[in-house]
């Protein structure tokens, strides 16, 4: 018998124990939660998949290089033993550490974005493209359009449209494009790769137009494996070479360690040029902290500088996208259709609160609650393309069994599929509506 999938390379050293409530008491907690995934309370909660955002299991290295961290205010141990982590892996000549990913970005936006300014890429996360927002800047989508066709089996359905971005900047400018990006993997879109035959030709034109070229990298592990795994050129490469290469092409990068760095709290914000650095360094003394440890404890910076190299771990990423990919199947077999092919930390489907009502499971909503947003010029609303629930797994946290808990619940709710019912928004915010939203059953 083969494995369904490589299984865990670690093994069970502490427990948090969980507990399933009722179904009554899941249906209070719904209503008083106005029917939004993120107000529930996580003692309501027996598998939660809102995010794999922070919410990994450290590894015993980790725990031990908190005991290690050095809590200095300037210059600490800690900050030095994690630059040489970020040296090696990235490759930048300069950085800053930041409290979360959305941190970088802010500081990035506040030295970079000007008003009526457009920032392209394949595809903007929530953070990224609400700070860009609050800057008065305006982000920019040019993701290939496979990625908006749920069963297209194009391998990297991350890649940016080169022909759209060509057109993009002839038509905008370049005095109006302070600089591009490319998220990776394409969290907004189903966590889809991006093959570094794109990286290269995306860097290629930016180059061109003198662009800046930064990269969000929150899952840059993941999709180094995916390039290893479907790109025929880097298949005896190494995951840690084959990163190296990608933000070789790169004039920067923002990234949320709380992903493929498996801390529960933690960024980074890496660059090239010296004279931005400086600005960005002032900004971040002003919003996060001094330049040592923006805004994270001396123990984070440690965690972070283990992590790193542990979310490398090619062992520990055969498992892990294996696991996404396992419960993806499972849920297919029962006939419910997810995001093809299945992306590297997470399965997309429909039906947040369903889930929970079901198996008292956490979802969250990726799609017109979290990305609908007024028109800036004529204020109609603009709804996105893909209307998602998405299963996000974390790191080193759950096991096989409650996958299975996972995919027999969606199975269960298939068969009552025609008796759900929608929900209407009682309150949103401008910006990032889907935290804070109210809902009520239509
Ligand atoms: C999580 C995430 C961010 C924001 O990072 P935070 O640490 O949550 O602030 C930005 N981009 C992508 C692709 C992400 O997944």
């Amino acid at each position: 018998m083969t494995h369904p999938y490589t299984p865990e390379p670690f093994r069970i050293k502490m427990v948090e124990t969980i507990r399933l409530i009722t179904p009554a008491e899941r249906e209070s907690a719904l209503k008083e939660a106005g029917y939004n995934t993120f107000t529930l309370k996580a003692e309501d909660i027996f598998i939660d998949l809102l995010t794999d955002s922070g919410t990994g299991a450290m590894s015993s290295e980790q725990w031990a290089a908190i005991m290690r961290g050095d809590e200095s205010y300037a210059g600490a141990r800690s900050f030095v033993r994690l630059k040489a982590a970020v040296e090696d892996i990235f490759g930048f000549k300069f950085f800053v550490p930041t409290h979360q990913g959305r941190a970088a970005e802010n500081i990035l936006a506040a030295c970079v974005v000007k008003p009526g300014q457009y920032i392209p890429s394949n595809m903007h996360f929530d953070t990224t493209d609400a700070n860009i927002r609050a800057r008065g800047g305006r982000p920019t989508n040019l993701v290939i359009d496979e990625a908006f066709d749920p069963e297209n089996q194009h391998p990297f359905k991350g890649n940016m449209d080169i022909a759209k971005l060509r057109d993009f900047i002839e038509k905008t400018g370049v005095a109006n494009i302070p600089f591009g990006m490319m998220t990776v993997t394409n969290n907004a879109g189903g966590g889809q790769p991006i093959s570094m035959e794109n990286l290269k030709a995306v860097a290629a034109v930016y180059r061109e137009y003198k662009i800046p070229f930064f990269i969000d990298a929150a899952r840059y592990a993941e999709n180094s494996f995916f390039i290893k795994q479907r790109e025929s050129a880097y298949k005896d490469k190494s995951v840690k070479e084959i990163a190296h290469e990608m933000f070789s092409l790169a004039d920067g990068m923002t990234m949320s360690a709380k992903k493929d760095a498996i801390v529960n709290m933690g960024g980074l914000l890496c660059l090239n040029d010296e004279k931005l650095f400086m600005d960005i360094k002032n900004e971040l003394i002003l919003r996060e902290g001094f330049p040592t440890y923006g805004g994270l404890a001396g123990r984070d910076l440690d965690a972070m500088a283990v992590g790193l190299y542990e979310g490398l771990d090619e062992n520990y990423l055969a498992h892990r996208l294996g696991q996404t990919a396992y419960l993806a199947q499972r849920i297919n077999d029962a006939g419910i259709p997810t995001i093809q092919p299945t992306g590297g930390h997470a399965v997309y489907v429909a039906l947040a609160v369903e889930l929970y009502r079901e198996g008292a499971i956490r979802g969250g909503e990726i799609g017109s609650v979290m990305f609908a947003h007024p028109d800036p010029d004529t204020g109609s609303m603009i709804y996105p393309k893909l209307e998602l629930m998405r299963l996000a797994i974390p790191r080193r946290t759950y096991t096989q069994s409650h996958m299975d808990y996972v995919a027999n619940s969606l199975a269960n709710i298939k068969t009552r599929a025609a008796s759900i019912h929608g929900y209407k928004f009682t309150y949103a915010p401008e910006l990032l509506r889907h935290f804070t939203a109210r809902f009520e059953p239509l």
